[in-house]
């Protein structure tokens, strides 16, 4: 009888708990069952994926992205970086592998990479968000991903409201690339917002120095103002 009582309320405990109301990130209605993320169906079915490319720019054979960031996109990332919510990086992954997957296909990538962050800003923040939007996005293309091909030497400046070009020099040296991992090998170079291409040119360089024989940009958004 003990034991019933107790295995009873051990679930009615997890029931409450899986039904204690919790709000929808983006529209704060309380989220039912099924959910995305912390983000209710409704709002995660009408996400405005744009997805958009543009062929060659300096050291990128091209630049793919998945989605502009603003309205929701820009929210849900904002909160995956600012606000800890990391669990958002794998269903906003894979949903930009099933959108990007027409436009990386005939590009032929042989290895997934993100852009890596300086280790000190890693592990401030706990995780690099760059990496946790490529592992998905490396699962559903069934591409290898490498988080050591490429390491970030320098913090650099922030670069909030400087210009591409200071931007370019800001990042003089801040990366290093490994020959043993890239060479012959075309990049797949992931990061979650570009905004002047600063960040994956400086990167393209690097990985092209070290043998890589090409090097393809992938945003899962873009800035469509300044992009
Ligand atoms: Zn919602």
């Amino acid at each position: 009888m003990n034991g019933w009582s107790s295995a009873l309320r051990r679930l009615a405990g997890a029931l409450l708990a899986s039904i204690l109301p919790a709000d929808c990130f983006l529209c704060a209605r309380i989220l039912p069952w099924r959910q995305e993320g912390g983000v209710c169906l409704p709002c995660w079915s009408t996400l405005p994926w744009a997805p958009g490319f543009r062929p060659g720019r300096g050291p990128l054979d091209a630049l793919l992205w998945a989605a502009d960031y603003e309205g929701p996109t820009r929210r849900l990332l904002r909160g995956l970086k600012f606000e800890d919510m990391d669990y958002l990086a794998q269903p906003l992954g894979r949903e930009a592998a099933g959108r990007l997957a027409p436009l990386i296909g005939p590009l032929r990538p042989d290895l997934v990479v993100p852009v890596p962050l300086h280790w000190w800003r890693r592990s401030r923040r706990g995780f690099n968000q760059a990496e946790l939007l490529a592992r998905p996005l490396a699962r559903h293309s069934g591409l290898p991903l490498s988080t050591r091909a490429i390491a970030r030497r320098r913090a650099g400046r922030r670069q909030l409201g400087l210009s591409r070009q200071e931007r370019l020099s800001a990042l003089y040296g801040c990366y290093a690339a490994r020959t043993s991992r890239v060479r012959g090998l075309t990049i797949l170079l992931v990061d979650d917002v570009v905004t002047t291409g600063a960040t994956l040119e400086a990167c393209a360089r690097v990985l092209l120095r070290a043998g890589a024989s090409g090097v393809i940009g992938c945003a899962l958004t873009r800035t469509p103002k300044t992009f």
